[in-house]
């Protein structure tokens, strides 16, 4: 493991790379004053890797009721290893693209962390593709075309350096490609997350239950929580699919915010009310990348961490759904951030007094 180093605030504020966390701190600790924080434990230059997501890297062709983008870079690891890249500098990606995947894209990530050694480049193939068209609530979708090309080929071989990653994405993708990444770790990883769809729950439910229990976080919308327990009920959905492994169950409720379950608690964040929402594809998968990208960084699984890790998580979410696909989470800043997760506090941050009587 590499060098983790304890930073105290006043060192923090001079570490530029820790500048966000500090701040983020700082506005949790004047939403709650009474709340004391932890000193964050920062890896600087880590040798090992710290983050490997696995998951799709696609184009997709997304309409909304305001526009269209014909063919726009997506797939559920993009979205998480950009969002993550945001809190840690070691990273790997495991997927596969066909020679059609524009390089610039790839050098993009790379230029933040992310290696790509797991991600398999097949001659004279596509990439996978998924088309869909939002409502005009753009909160739902319906999936128009979906071609799994160089997907139906992906059978991971994770580098050796990937398989001591202590944090493990699993991103929406084949629960049998889930599994085999999750077989070649060389250790249990410290927290594995797992997101997941109803595509998958609607063909291959048996594989799906059986890396369910194997992770310690699932995040799934609303509507795949009440498929997945067949319960209407978020709180009885909670407590089936709870049974069934996880530790925690996050339920993204798109423009509603997301909950979160586990330890006998639950904790509920909005999502930012925004003025333009133009395509909200991949909110889901940059909240999961914040979120993990967080923990990570954090390195505290405690549920009053988790909280701060799904408001992060929300707040990175809110900047994808500004711009068509991956544009405008490539242009977010430390600073922009910051921003947001202030806007965050400020939105759920009131006093009450109890009437007596
Ligand atoms: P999200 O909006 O966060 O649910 O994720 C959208 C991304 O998921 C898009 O960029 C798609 O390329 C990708 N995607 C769509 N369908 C699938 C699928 N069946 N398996 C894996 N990834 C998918």
């Amino acid at each position: 493991m590499g060098s983790l180093v304890q930073v105290q605030p006043g060192e923090l504020r001079a570490a530029t790379a820790a500048l966000f966390l500090f701040n983020t701190n700082h506005w949790f600790k004047t939403a709650s004053a009474s709340r004391t924080l932890r000193p964050l434990r920062l890896n600087i230059n880590p040798s090992f890797m710290q983050l490997i997501t696995v998951g799709t890297v696609a184009f997709d062709r997304i309409e909304t009721p305001f526009g269209v983008a014909e063919k726009t870079v997506g797939g559920a690891a993009t979205y998480i290893s950009l969002a993550a890249s945001v809190f840690l500098e070691k990273m790997g990606l495991v997927s596969v693209v066909g020679d059609d995947f524009p390089e610039a894209v790839m050098q993009q990530l790379r230029d933040r962390g992310v290696g790509l050694g797991g991600l398999e480049v097949l001659k004279g193939k596509e990439s996978f593709f998924w088309a869909g068209r939002y409502h005009y609530d753009m909160n739902t979708r319906d999936t128009l075309e979906t071609r799994l090309n160089v997907l139906l080929e992906l059978d991971p071989k994770l580098p050796e350096a990937y398989r001591k990653a202590p944090y493990v994405m699993l991103g929406n993708l084949d629960p049998a490609v889930q599994g085999k990444v999750l077989d070649q770790m060389a250790e249990r990883p410290a927290l594995v997350v797992m997101d997941t769809m109803n595509f998958w729950m609607d063909s291959a439910m048996p594989k799906l239950l059986e890396v369910i229990a194997r992770v310690d976080i699932l995040t799934i919308n609303d509507a795949e929580a009440r498929q997945l327990s067949g319960e209407h009920s978020l709180v009885k959905a909670a407590a089936k699919i709870l049974a069934m492994g996880p530790k925690y169950l996050v339920v993204k409720k798109g423009e509603h915010g997301a909950l979160l379950f586990g330890a006998g608690r639950v904790f509920f964040a909005p999502a930012l009310p925004l003025e333009d929402v133009i395509d909200p594809t991949g909110a889901g998968d940059t909240f999961a990348g914040g979120f993990i990208g967080y923990l990570a960084r954090t390195q505290d699984h405690s549920f009053d961490n988790l909280k701060r890790a799904i408001i992060v998580g929300s707040a990175m979410a809110s900047f994808t759904c500004e711009k068509f696909g991956i544009e405008r989470l490539v242009e977010v800043t430390r600073e922009d951030i910051d921003q947001r997760i202030q806007q965050f506090v400020e939105l759920v941050d009131f006093d009450i007094e109890l009437v007596e009587g």
